[in-house]
């Protein structure tokens, strides 16, 4: 079937609040480009939204997989278990960076699982039932974390009312008028207002925020939310679904901070595009809900696991990190350069390859969403990929595989421009 005729299924048989945007369908794909049904070629700078920082099909773990299938594809691991989830789970456990000697590995399937889980455990590990998340937050689709999820539009709109004892500070963002001592306060506003300290079982940050736009947490706040969960006995989790393997320079993005979390929410690249997440944390914490109370049916499937491995090999191997350090910089250049060039281009940002622009309005500095989807859509009529995000919509976010050639990346960077030159 043609781009066209899949376009009448997908109108006809798809709810709207599932129906993508998008007119061309993948046919194939190779590391940072897709060819659609109509034989089109794409360079993808998405991703799969973050999903691919090892690119389609990278041939390590399209062979694991392989390997894999013609052993066992389904046990469920709580009926039978099976070797990759123990070799997965303890390469996790000693590259999480973690509080505590210790630490164990629970295998789900998609990053909001991963959310909902961390906080049934630390709700089993306090005690308590509070949660506190940040503004523009982004944490999943499943109703707890909605009530996470830190922006109504479209996520929340249409599902309410959400679980209780979910509240939410504002995210350290200076752009926004909001400094590390603001959103410091804001937590502790919140237990005057909302919720005694004691009640608090966790508090949950991405420490580059992925849906909200890209926006960096400081080291000096990461430091001093780490001190006050520390003195109100509250767990910190870290949100690593999107900055998490290898996306920042480093195998996660709070190794930048200095400081470690309790746990580690971990999804998207951790299996290069098959359904897979995790939670890694301190023993004792992850130990504390009884027999039987975490899992699932397809959790840590054996397939997923063999490619999580061979993702880990890979990255090992290919000096992963190293590449997202460099193309962090070669972004960061470009970023520079078209800020100079166009002047509705501002605020540029990265940590390593998790690099991010903005679109204010040159007169009033005011976020100008129309610009960003206006850049994307004239992307695509390239034939490039490329996603928006933010608080405001205006922020343009790149996440092309950092395993992809550098001819492809200036290709890409190529299309931004000369739609740059259009907008
Ligand atoms: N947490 C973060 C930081 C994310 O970016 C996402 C997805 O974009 C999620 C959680 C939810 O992951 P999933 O869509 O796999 O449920």
């Amino acid at each position: 079937m043609n781009n066209s005729e899949l376009n009448e299924l997908k109108h006809r048989y798809l709810p709207r609040g599932a129906t993508p945007a998008a007119t061309a369908f993948a046919a194939r794909a190779e590391n940072a480009e897709i060819w659609d049904e109509d034989g089109r070629r794409w360079i993808d700078f998405a991703g799969g939204i973050g999903v691919l920082n090892l690119g389609h099909r990278h041939p390590k773990v399209v062979e694991a997989i392989r390997e894999q299938l013609d052993k066992v594809m389904h046990t469920c691991s709580m009926v039978m278990p099976y070797a990759p989830y123990m070799e997965l789970a303890r390469e996790l456990c000693e590259r999480t960076p973690t509080r505590g000697e210790a630490r164990k590995a629970l295998l789900i399937n998609s990053g909001a699982e991963a959310l909902e889980n961390a906080v049934k455990i630390a709700r089993a590990a306090t005690g308590r039932t509070g949660v506190i998340t940040f503004d523009g937050a982004f944490h999943g689709r499943t109703m707890m974390t909605l009530a996470m999820t830190g922006k109504v539009l479209p996520y929340k709109n249409d599902f309410g009312p959400m679980p209780g004892d979910v509240f939410r500070a504002p995210y350290p963002n200076p752009l926004h008028g909001i400094s590390d001592e603001a959103a410091l306060a804001g937590i502790r506003n919140r237990f005057k207002t909302d919720i005694a300290p004691h009640q608090v079982a966790a508090i949950v940050i991405e420490p580059v925020q992925g849906e909200g736009g890209f926006y960096i947490a400081s080291p000096a706040f990461m430091q001093g939310l780490r001190q006050l969960c520390d003195q109100h006995g509250i767990l910190l989790i870290a949100d690593e679904v999107q900055s998490g393997f290898g996306r920042t320079g480093t195998l996660f993005a709070i190794e930048h901070s200095g400081i470690q979390a309790d746990i580690i929410t971990m999804a998207k690249s951790l299996a290069d595009g098959m359904p897979l997440s995790a939670v890694v944390g301190n023993a004792e914490v992850m130990d504390a809900s009884g027999p039987g109370s975490l899992g699932g049916t397809y959790g840590g499937n054996p397939l997923a696991c063999a490619a999580a491995l061979a993702v880990i090999r890979a990255i090992d191997e290919e000096d992963i990190l190293g590449r997202s350090q460099n193309l962090g910089r070669v972004l960061s250049e470009r970023f520079g350069v078209w800020q100079e060039r166009f002047a509705a281009v501002s605020h540029p940002r990265n940590l390593g390859a998790m690099a991010a622009f903005e679109f204010t309005e040159p007169a009033t500095g005011e976020p100008a969403p129309e610009m960003a989807q206006a850049l994307c859509a004239k992307a695509r009529e390239r034939g490039l990929i490329l996603l928006s995000c933010g608080f405001y919509g205006n922020t343009i976010r790149f996440l092309m595989p950092l395993t992809a050639g550098q001819e492809v990346v200036e290709e890409g960077l190529a299309i931004v421009e000369a739609c740059l030159a259009e907008l």
